[in-house]
C-alpha cells in the first residue's frame, strides 16, 4: 500500500474512488419495539454504483468462499449495468432459496471476507446487493418461474426445513411431483423455528413456500408418522425419498446450578418469544429481568436481541474468548451492540447462584486468559487462577450450540445405514444404503448450517434426478 505504483493503480479502480455503503437500517428506537426485519433496500442508483465496486475477478474469491457457489461476480455486473431484471434473473434461475439463504448468511465471514478489495478498502457488499436484487426479482416477477411439464416422478420430502424446501425447489423446477411431510404445523424448519424475525420475517418464508406451491409442491404439515413409514410406504408409494429433517442435541453447562429454575436453552426461548409463532409452550417472559445469555455464535446474537425486544431491563452476553474470536457474525454483533446488549468477554461461568428457592440469582465466573492461535486460527483459553466475580442474572440462557442426535432405533425412518457415531451413511449422490432414499444436513454431517443443508439438497436433488433417469 506505500508504493506509489500501486496507488495509482488502485486509483483507476471504481472501489477506490467508492466506499462501502450499507443498506438502510431502520432507527434502533423504532427496530426494538418490533420483531421486523430491520433492513431496508438500496434504490437503483445505490445498488448499480455498489455492484461497479466489484472488478470481476477471473477466479473470483467470493464465489470460492460461497458455500453455494452462488454466480456472485454475473449478477454484480449486470447490476453494475442497470440491467436488474436480468441480475435478478440470474440470482433467482441459479440460485436455491435465495432469499432466505442470504437473509441468515454469515456473508461478513464468507464471500464478504474473500473478496480480493479486502485489505485495500471495504469488500464489495455482496449481500446488500443480492438483498435489493431478491427483493427485485419478487416485486417485479422475475423470481416466478413457470412450472415444467410434470415428469411423472413422485418424490416425498421429510422435513421442511431449509433442507427440505431446498430439495423441493430443485425438484419442482425439474417437473417432479413433490410432497413435503413435517410434523411441525408451519413449513420452514429452523428458518421460522429458531430464526427471529428481524433477521428472517415469517413472511418471506411463506412467500417462497406459496411459489412453491404454485409450481405444484404439496406440503403435508403435522404428519404423525407410523413405524416402519420410510419402507413400508413412502418407498411404496414415491419414486424416491429425501430424508432432509434435523436432529440435534442442545449443549448443557456442566457447572453447579445448570438446573436451577430461570436456567433456558436458546432455541426453545427464541421460539416461544417470537410473536408470530404459535404457541406450543408457555412464553418465557423476560419482561424488566435481567438476562445474560452464554455463547459466542450467532444463535446467541439472536438471543440477546430477543431478550431486548421482550423488554428485558439489562442484557449482558458472557463469552469465554475475546469479541475477535466470536464465531457469529460481524454485522448481528454490532446490531447488538446498537440495541443496548452489553458483553462480558473472557469470562467462564464455573457456577449459577440459588436465590434458596431453586431459581437462579446470578452465576460465579473466572477470567481466561487466551494462547496463541492452532492450526484452525481458535485461541486456546485457560482459566486465569483468582479471579473468581460474581454477575446479578434473573434468566440465564443457553446458546452453547449442538451435538449430534443419532436417529432413535424406534425412528420410523430407519433402514439406511448409519456410521458408527450414528450418522446416515450416503454416496457421492447423497444416497443411503437404501437405493432410493437419499439424505443431508443434520442426518448426514450432524449439526450442520442451514446453508450447508441447502448444499447437500441441492445435490441430492441432482442425484435423485440421476437415479430415476436412470431408471426410465
Ligand atoms: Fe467482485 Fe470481490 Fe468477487 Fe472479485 S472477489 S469478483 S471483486 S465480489
Amino acid at each position: 500500500m506505500s508504493d506509489p505504483r500501486t496507488h495509482k493503480a488502485e486509483a483507476e479502480f471504481p472501489w477506490s474512488a467508492l466506499a462501502r455503503s450499507g443498506p438502510p437500517k431502520r432507527p434502533v428506537a423504532e427496530r426494538v419495539a418490533d420483531f421486523l426485519e430491520i433492513y431496508g433496500l438500496y434504490d437503483e442508483a445505490t445498488a448499480q454504483a455498489q455492484a461497479s465496486r466489484c472488478i470481476q475477478c477471473p477466479e473470483p474469491t467470493c464465489v470460492t468462499g460461497c458455500p453455494l457457489g452462488a454466480h456472485i461476480p454475473e449478477w454484480l455486473a449486470l447490476t453494475a449495468e442497470g440491467h436488474f431484471d436480468e441480475a435478478a434473473t440470474v440470482l433467482q434461475s441459479t440460485g436455491t432459496l435465495a432469499e432466505l439463504c442470504e437473509r441468515v448468511c454469515p456473508a461478513d465471514h464468507l464471500c464478504e471476507a474473500l473478496c480480493v478489495i479486502n485489505g485495500h478498502a471495504q469488500p464489495v457488499s455482496v449481500r446488500a446487493i443480492e438483498h435489493f436484487l431478491n427483493e427485485y426479482a419478487f416485486a417485479h416477477g422475475t423470481a416466478a418461474l413457470p412450472p415444467p411439464p410434470p415428469n411423472g416422478y413422485k418424490v416425498a420430502i421429510i422435513g421442511a426445513g431449509p433442507g427440505g424446501l431446498a430439495c423441493a425447489d430443485e425438484l419442482a423446477r425439474r417437473g417432479y411431483a413433490v410432497t413435503v411431510f413435517d410434523s411441525r404445523k408451519m413449513p420452514g424448519g429452523l428458518l421460522v423455528y429458531g430464526t427471529p424475525a428481524f433477521r428472517l420475517e415469517h413472511a418471506i418464508v411463506h412467500r417462497r413456500i406459496e411459489q412453491l406451491e404454485q409450481r405444484g409442491v404439496a406440503f403435508r404439515m403435522g404428519a404423525d408418522f407410523a413405524p416402519d413409514v420410510l419402507q413400508a410406504e413412502l418407498l411404496v408409494r414415491f419414486d424416491a425419498v429425501y430424508l432432509g429433517f434435523g436432529l440435534k442435541k442442545a449443549r448443557t453447562l456442566d457447572v453447579p446450578g445448570a438446573d436451577l429454575k430461570g436456567v433456558e436453552q436458546a432455541l426453545p426461548f427464541l421460539v416461544q418469544s417470537d410473536m408470530d409463532l404459535p404457541r406450543e409452550a408457555p412464553v418465557i417472559d423476560v419482561t424488566g429481568q435481567r438476562v445474560v445469555v452464554i455463547g459466542g455464535g450467532d444463535m446467541a446474537i439472536d438471543c440477546l436481541r430477543t431478550a431486548v425486544r421482550g423488554h428485558a431491563k439489562e442484557v449482558l452476553g458472557i463469552y469465554r474468548r475475546d469479541e475477535a474470536s466470536m464465531p457469529c457474525s460481524r454485522r448481528e454483533l454490532e446490531n447488538a451492540v446498537e440495541e443496548g446488549v452489553r458483553f462480558e468477554f473472557q469470562a467462564a461461568p464455573v457456577a449459577l447462584l440459588d436465590d434458596d428457592s431453586g431459581a437462579v440469582r446470578g452465576l460465579r465466573l473466572v477470567r481466561t486468559t487466551l494462547g496463541a492461535p492452532d492450526a484452525d486460527g481458535r485461541r486456546p483459553f485457560a482459566v486465569a487462577p483468582g479471579t473468581e466475580f460474581e454477575l446479578a442474572a434473573d434468566r440465564v440462557i443457553l446458546a452453547l450450540g449442538f451435538d449430534p442426535e443419532p436417529l432413535p432405533p424406534t425412528s420410523p425412518f430407519n433402514g439406511p445405514q448409519l456410521s458408527a457415531q450414528g450418522a446416515m451413511v450416503v454416496d457421492d449422490n447423497q444416497m443411503t444404503s437404501l437405493p432410493g432414499v437419499f439424505a443431508g444436513g443434520d442426518l448426514v454431517r450432524g449439526p450442520s448450517s442451514a446453508l450447508h443443508s441447502v448444499r447437500d439438497a441441492r445435490k441430492a436433488a441432482a442425484g435423485i434426478h440421476a437415479f430415476l433417469a436412470a431408471k426410465r
